[in-house]
């Protein structure tokens, strides 16, 4: 055994860990029914106005404003209709004194007209193919200008912006049917140990065997927070395994081990990071999840996260989330937190910050921890509590803040 000489706090390792998420830099053009989500690359300036015409935005007739000034339901004003404009068509009569066009929400207006009465203020008109005006109109009532929306030459959205289902939309507007985006990192997932197997369905796990939770649970946490999870098969306790693991994860732009990150004598990650990079650190004092190390192989940030599901998956939430957002350029995580009375005392180890998960019952926070090694510690939890490192207990009907999952 190796023990850990010391550890950093956590607060050392969120720092250590943003100095090293350098912003993924390569791009790529995705259509933009997939766009929701990404972040664009590039500003989408608009090469066309939105509306692209004038157009009305109610049922109603378009007329010359001067031609209606004084009507009234009192003193209705006959126009006649040279024109009937549904959406979709292009106008072809120009409104002259004493005429108007029928026209629905939507369509263009036509040349001369400068407003829109709706259909509500008219009556039908004692000649045929005319309609009285029974109000009066400002110039521009009712109608959407060219350009109102967006001007030709606006930007629509700036490099860097995630594109929201309402950016999409904006884009859309502007008649583009795909979008320069920022690459989603590649996150090779690599879970260690000889014990670990994919699980097979029906095929029964052999003697001293374990099914591969880790690699569930990272790529879900990959795939939820901008990356693309790479899921490579388990890699055995030798130093040779996971060396060739490293290899395998080369061209990704963020590799995350799973077990042997800790001091015991199988436990060989760290020897073979030692051979090929850079280790920034390696322990910190965070429970669950002490076991954790970080290092630069060849430039590319290199995760060791512990085996113990618990742990793996907390310091995945903790560490792995942050840094993944901030290299696929995403917004920093801003977690729901709700204040409950905790329901039960809780003892808490001193010297390390301590993430407690718990389970929101009838508005009071239980306790729900059992252990590091078990993944129920977290699927039978709504959220954790933090508990810094100088506080060892924090008593049963104490105010805490639960972050949810
Ligand atoms: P280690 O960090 O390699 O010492 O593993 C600690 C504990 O977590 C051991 O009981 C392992 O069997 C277990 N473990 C390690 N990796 C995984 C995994 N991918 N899925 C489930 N359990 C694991
Ligand atoms: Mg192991």
């Amino acid at each position: 055994m190796r023990p850990f000489t010391s550890t950093i706090s956590l607060d050392e390792a969120k720092r250590l860990l943003a100095a090293e998420a350098w912003p993924i830099a390569r791009t790529e053009r995705v259509d933009l029914a997939q766009a929701s989500g990404r972040v664009a690359a590039a500003d989408v300036v608009a090469g066309m106005p939105v509306p692209p015409f004038a157009r009305s935005a109610m049922d109603g007739y378009a007329v010359r404003s001067v031609d209606v000034a004084g009507a009234s339901a009192a003193s209705p004003i006959t126009l006649d209709i040279v024109e009937r404009i549904y959406s979709g068509q292009a106008p072809r009569a120009q409104i002259t004194p004493g005429t108007c066009a029928e026209i629905a929400t939507g369509a263009p207006l036509p040349a001369g007209a400068d407003c829109v009465v709706m259909v509500e203020e008219t009556a039908p008109g004692a000649r045929a193919e005319s309609v009285a005006i029974l109000a009066s109109a400002a110039a521009g009532q009712h109608v959407g200008r060219a350009g109102g929306d967006i001007d030709r030459g606006e930007r629509v959205v700036a490099a860097g912006d995630l594109l929201t289902p309402a950016r999409a939309g904006a884009i859309a507007a502007v008649g583009q049917d795909a979008v320069e985006v920022f690459a989603r990192p590649v996150v090779s997932i690599v879970s260690t140990g000889n014990e670990i197997v994919q699980a097979a369905g029906a095929t029964p796990l052999g003697p001293g065997q374990i099914s591969d939770v880790n690699r569930f649970t990272l790529a879900s946490i990959v795939g939820a927070h901008g990356g693309v999870a790479y899921p490579l098969a388990p890699a055995a306790d030798t130093v040779e395994a996971l060396d060739a693991a490293l290899s395998a994860a080369a061209g990704s732009d963020l590799v995350v081990f799973s077990g042997g990150s800790s001091v015991g004598e199988r436990d060989l990650l760290v020897d073979a990071i030692a051979r090929r990079g850079r280790m920034i650190f390696h322990g910190i004092a965070v429970k669950p999840g002490k076991p954790t190390a970080f290092a630069l192989i060849d430039g590319t940030p290199v995760f060791g996260m512990p085996g113990n599901p618990t742990s793996c998956l907390s310091n995945a939430y903790i560490l792995l989330v942050p840094f993944l957002r901030a290299v696929a350029r995403l917004p920093a995580w801003t977690p729901r937190i709700v204040a409950a009375p905790l329901g039960r005392r809780i003892q808490s180890q001193a010297g390390r910050h301590q993430f407690y998960t718990v389970r929101l019952e009838n508005g009071v926070a239980m306790p729900a921890f059992k252990g590091s090694g078990d993944i129920t510690s977290l699927s039978r939890a709504d959220g954790y509590i933090e508990i810094p490192a100088h506080e060892s207990v924090v008593a049963e009907g104490a105010r805490v803040e639960v972050t949810l999952f």
